[in-house]
């Protein structure tokens, strides 16, 4: 039984904690550890840690920061396999596709490599007379880190390899369904040297939020997770005097025109609507098929689906895995019985598809609705869970119109041949992230990830270049050095001379 604590000023958590979680394994439903869930009190002893250390960290040299982070690259990458264990034993994924989360995880560590290039300010000599103007870049202090379930490595390796280059010391706190890759992480970088208290791990529900997003030190949090929760972390972290991004949750369409590779797009749906059982927040969720392609475009999915080895995440050969909790379970599959009653088309019911695995697992297979409409539940709710959506339309004009009037805008995805209506697409959106012929276009560690509308809280994005300047604030000074050409006493607002 695995058990599962809290990592304060460089070591596990000795205290013994007043409430606690279980652990599930998805693909059996048997609780496989504990997790210990932290109090305001013992959030406040992490913060006090993370704040010790920040006056020694923020002047470690770029060199010893980015040293740190070149030996955490390399232990990650060694221990990739153990990590990847971790996340499927929790989380459900299948090994494969943990590799995968694992390994867009490490390019941020490597982006954040590159930090002294990233921190470079600005210097203009001679602005006016003999007076130089340059700006400088400074780490904010404490910065809290809150992560949802369904990539436990990948989110908190969007932000903390970049928090921590900059300089600020950082309080994590992971979701407690799948925690354990927040505390492997926490100690592979204190095996890279990390100096204790600059990354505190701790554990629990929504007490340990409240009390971070609450605390007088924390000067900065970095939210992912649903919609709700994130108005909810922003309002209230704002409200506390905060600098808050808050990604939320999505329903991302992938439209089909017409003169699109059929074949192309199907196999992208399949991937992107099942892959991590539909638990990614860049998922396919809604196929937009523009006439006359819905017949065909429906078949060729519904093949593909059937050739889905779906199972436990450990076995060879299995592509999809078990939902997180058996709670999540059900929920996700009571909007089959909901689109169907509401008259959508039930394609393939997820209920019948064979697991390869034990039975007690929290399992549902792939499912497929077609001519779904806009105001049913399976349309207007993020479902979270291996159920794709078909809606069909007349023109390019209505696939469009729909796509931005969903209140969600984290991504989408344009299957065409046709660069005009591509290009023509990429600009008429509302949506942060676009792919064109790509089902999910995550951003590079260089660029930056995040939506628009209803999928993000706050404007920043998160890691790339956005992701460096929301861990940092700058300052700007002006200088001159003694010089008996200084002018005198001069009233009037400096303009340069
Ligand atoms: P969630 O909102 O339930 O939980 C996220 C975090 O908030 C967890 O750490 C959890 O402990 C905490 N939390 C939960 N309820 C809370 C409450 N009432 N008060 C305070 N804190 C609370 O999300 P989840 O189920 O863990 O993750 C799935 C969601 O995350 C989906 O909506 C998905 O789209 C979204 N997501 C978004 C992105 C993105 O980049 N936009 C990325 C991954 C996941």
């Amino acid at each position: 039984m695995r058990k599962t604590t809290h990592w304060i000023g460089g070591k596990p958590y000795n205290g013994v904690a007043e409430r606690t979680g279980d652990i599930y394994d998805p693909a059996t439903g048997r609780v496989a550890g504990q997790v210990d869930f932290a109090s305001a009190a013992v959030v406040d002893e992490a913060v006090a840690a993370a704040q010790a250390a920040f006056a020694r960290w923020r002047t470690a040299s770029l060199a010893q920061r980015t040293s740190v982070l070149f030996a955490f690259r390399h232990l990650l990458h060694a221990r990739r396999s153990d990590l990847a264990e971790i996340l499927t034993a929790e989380h459900g994924k299948v090994l494969s596709d943990a590799a995968g989360e694992i390994q867009r995880g490490l390019e941020n560590v490597e982006f954040a490599c590159g930090i002294p290039q990233l921190l470079k300010g600005g210097f203009s000599e001679n602005a006016s007379t003999n007076v130089d103007v340059y700006s400088l870049r400074q780490p904010l202090g404490v910065v809290g880190v809150i992560t949802p379930f369904n990539f436990p490595a990948m989110v908190p390796l969007w932000f903390v390899p970049n928090a921590i280059a900059c300089g600020n010391t950082v309080v994590l706190k992971p979701s407690e369904k799948d925690p354990s890759a927040s505390s492997f992480l926490a100690e592979l970088f204190a095996e890279a040297g990390l100096p204790e208290g600059v990354l505190n791990v701790v554990h629990g529900d929504r007490e340990a939020v409240d009390r971070i997003l609450e605390h007088p030190t924390i000067k900065a949090v970095s939210f992912v997770g649903s919609t709700p929760i994130a108005r909810y972390v922003y309002e209230t972290g704002t409200r506390h005097g905060k600098r808050v991004q808050a990604l939320g949750g999505a329903k991302n369409h992938m439209v089909v025109l017409p003169d699109a590779n059929l074949d192309l797009a199907a196999d992208a749906a399949v991937s992107a609507g099942f892959g991590s059982a539909g638990e990614r927040c860049m998922a396919v969720s809604v196929v937009v098929a523009v006439d006359p392609v819905g017949d065909e475009l429906v078949d060729k999915i519904r093949e593909r689906i059937a050739a889905l080895h779906v199972g436990d995440g450990r076995r060879p050969g299995c592509e999809m895995g078990p939902l997180v909790t058996g709670a999540h379970r059900d929920r996700v599959t009571s909007y089959l019985d909901a689109g169907r009653d509401a008259g959508a088309k039930l394609v393939v019911d997820g209920r019948h598809h064979p697991i390869d695995g034990e039975q007690t697992g929290f399992w549902l297979g792939p499912t497929l609705f077609d001519h779904v409409e806009t105001d049913m539940s399976v349309y207007t709710d993020e479902i979270f869970g291996p159920v794709l959506c078909v809606v069909r339309v007349p023109s390019y004009d209505a696939a469009v119109e729909l796509v931005n009037a969903n209140p969600w805008g984290n991504g989408t995805a344009i299957f065409t041949n046709d660069g005009g209506a591509a290009r023509r697409y990429q600009n008429e959106i509302e949506v942060g992230m676009i792919g064109v012929n790509v089902p999910i276009p995550v951003p590079m560690s260089y660029y930056s990830f995040g939506g628009w509308k209803e999928s993000l809280f706050g404007g920043a994005h998160a890691y790339g270049p956005e992701g460096v300047n929301f861990f940092v604030r700058s300052k700007v000074v002006t200088s001159r050095w003694l010089d008996p050409s200084h002018g005198g006493v001069n009233l009037g607002f400096p303009q340069a001379t």
